[in-house]
């Protein structure tokens, strides 16, 4: 089984309020072999929301408490993505998930790409993070694997 980011198989629940299907992530959903998760709604954050970067490093950063999330209005919603990722680890835990796929680029389910201080750089979300620490395989669907 594997969990795959909601957006990648139809859920409207991106920031802007709409979805980023992926072929391969539909596929694997229709096959009953996908659990779709997003761990900005799972966090509590609505949809639409102001988009979300990173200031002081990435979501490994953040699981030190060495780096924040902060929305483009200036809110510091960090917590909110702490949550979201506690949330969908516990859903992986349960369903004995070993392998995600995910959307690079998003501050939870990036995976080799992320959106710091206003540039796109090398680095991981919360949520890919804390899955990774838990000895599951995160894959972005835009190719390559981090953990
Ligand atoms: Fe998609 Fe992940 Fe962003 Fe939710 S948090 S919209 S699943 S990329």
């Amino acid at each position: 089984m594997y969990l795959v980011s909601a957006c990648l198989v139809g859920v409207r629940c991106r920031y802007d309020g709409e979805s980023r299907e992926d072929p391969e992530a539909v596929e694997l959903l229709a096959r009953g072999e996908a659990i779709p998760v997003c761990p900005e709604q799972l966090g509590g954050l609505p949809t639409p929301r102001p988009r979300a970067e990173f200031v002081g490093g990435d979501g490994e950063a953040v699981l030190e408490g060495m780096a924040r999330v902060v929305s483009e209005d200036g809110r510091d919603v960090t917590y909110a993505f702490l949550r979201g990722a506690e949330e969908v680890l516990r859903i992986a835990l349960l369903v004995g998930v070993r392998e995600a796929i995910f959307k690079d680029k998003s501050p939870s389910c990036g995976v080799r790409t992320i959106w710091l201080e206003g540039k796109k750089v090398p680095g991981i979300g919360v949520t890919s993070a804390l899955l990774r620490r838990s000895g599951i395989v995160v894959r972005s669907t835009e190719g390559g694997t981090d953990g």
